[in-house]
Parts: C-alpha cells; structure tokens; sequence
C-alpha cells in the first residue's frame, strides 16, 4: 500500500523548547492507525506540526507523496486533511447544520447538499438535530458535530485529537462505530487518544507515544494485549 502520510524525523515545540523529538511515523492509505500516549506526552503537538500550526523545527512531512513544508493549514485541508481538533471548538450559537457549511470550503451548493447528506447517513442524529444550536448539544453530539465538520473538505485523511474525552462509554462506542464506518468507506483515519482502549480496538496498528518520543509501533491488537500498556494507558473505560 503507498504512505499516505508520512513522517521523518519530526520535532517542534514551544518557544524553543522541543516537545516532539524526531519522530518518525507512516499511514498508508486506507489505514487505521492509532497514537496512544500519556496526558502531556506531545500528542496534541504533533497534531499541530501535521496541519502546519507549529513550524517544524526539524523533519519532514510528506502526504500524498508531497512534501507540505512551508504549506500553511488551510492548503493542507484542501489536499485531503481532515482535522478533529480537541475540544470540538464549535459556534455555540449556530445550529448543527451551519456549524457543518462552516467546513464546506468554497462548495457549490450541490457539492454541499451531498456532502451533508454523507455526514447525515453517518451519523443520523444530526440530521434530527440539524436546526439545533449547537449549544443545547450534549458532549457526544457535539463531538459528531466537529467530526462531521472535518467531513465536508472530502478528505483522504482524517486525524482525530482525542475524540473520546469527556463522553461516556456508550457515546465512545457510538463514536467509534462511525469511525468504523468511515474507515470501511475507504477513509484513512489516525486517531491520538490517551485513554487508548477504544482507539486501539479500532485500529490496525498503533503508535506508543512517550514524552515527545515514539517508544513502540505494533499492531493494534498486540497492544491492547500488552500488560505493560495496559497497566498505563489502556484501562477499559
Ligand atoms: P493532552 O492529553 O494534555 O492534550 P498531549 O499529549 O496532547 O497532552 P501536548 O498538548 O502536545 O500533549 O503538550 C505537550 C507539552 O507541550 C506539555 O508540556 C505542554 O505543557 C506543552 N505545551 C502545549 N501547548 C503549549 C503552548 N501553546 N505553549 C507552550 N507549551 C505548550
């Protein structure tokens, strides 16, 4: 399978301070690939220096083959790169339906009325909730909501910031079952999660993140199994 994403020897941080050290990772299309790691471990940085809202202080990032050096983060979107940023970051007062045209970058209106019709199959509550404002959503919602955002730019490649934090078991199962659903649609998904236990279930492979450094990669079902893992990120919540 060719790399859809690829990552050599990445680092960056913060005000000269490096958070992510050389890090290595691929995706290939059609993958589901999940980085799991503890609360601070530079998840969330990495994230930041894929999209281009941190320069890279060393590395490379290549996607489609392409290098996106110097590409600031809306080109990235519109090569194919969804981002689920954390902490849903909606327009409270907007409903569902315009906080999801807020992601349909320069769409004709047909483009759009498909595109929201995809998000709608995928997850059929918004559709029933698409005149609500988005404040009156519950977390799990909300979360549907900023997935289905990342949705309407077509993506290749859609990267998720733990989407789990803050929801219940049940509403993490429901997430999840989309993102099954969106991965069997020939989407290619690489979800960062701390609480790793539904990522890597989900997942084919897995990337162990460790104080800005990746510490292992295997398949994804070998690290659930792994009692060292498990002890320190996997739970079963
Ligand atoms: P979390 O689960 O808390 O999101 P994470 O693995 O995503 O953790 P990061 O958010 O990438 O971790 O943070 C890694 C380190 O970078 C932490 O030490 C954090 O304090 C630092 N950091 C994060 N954002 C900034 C910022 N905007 N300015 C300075 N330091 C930051």
């Amino acid at each position: 399978m060719p790399e859809l994403l690829q990552l050599q020897q990445v680092s960056g941080g913060y005000h000269g301070r490096t958070v992510v050290h050389e890090v290595s990772l691929s995706i290939a299309e059609g993958e589901a690939v999940a980085a799991v790691g503890a609360n601070g471990a530079g998840k969330t940085t990495l994230l930041r220096l894929i999209m281009g809202q941190l320069p890279l202080s060393g590395g490379q990032v290549f996607f489609a083959g392409r290098d996106l050096a110097r590409l600031p983060p809306f080109e990235r979107v519109r090569l194919g790169i969804g981002y689920v940023p954390e902490g849903r970051a909606l327009f409270p007062e907007m409903t569902v339906e315009e906080n999801l045209e807020i992601g349909a970058y320069r769409a004709s209106r047909a483009d759009l009325r498909q595109r929201l019709a995809y998000i709608y199959q995928i997850f059929p509550k918004l559709q029933r909730l698409r005149q609500t404002r988005c404040r009156l959503l519950s977390g799990g919602e909300q979360q549907m909501v900023t997935v289905g955002r990342a949705l309407m730019t077509h993506p290749r490649l859609l990267i998720l910031d733990e989407p789990s934090t803050g929801l219940a078991p049940r509403v993490v199962g429901e997430l999840y079952q989309a993102l099954r659903a969106l991965h069997a649609g020939g989407l290619t998904v690489f979800v960062v999660e701390q609480n790793a236990y539904a990522a890597l279930r989900f997942a084919q492979r897995g990337y162990v993140f460790e104080d800005g450094h990746i510490t292992r990669v295997a398949p994804a079902a070998e690290l659930l199994h792994d009692p060292r893992l498990v002890e320190s990120y996997v739970g079963r919540a």
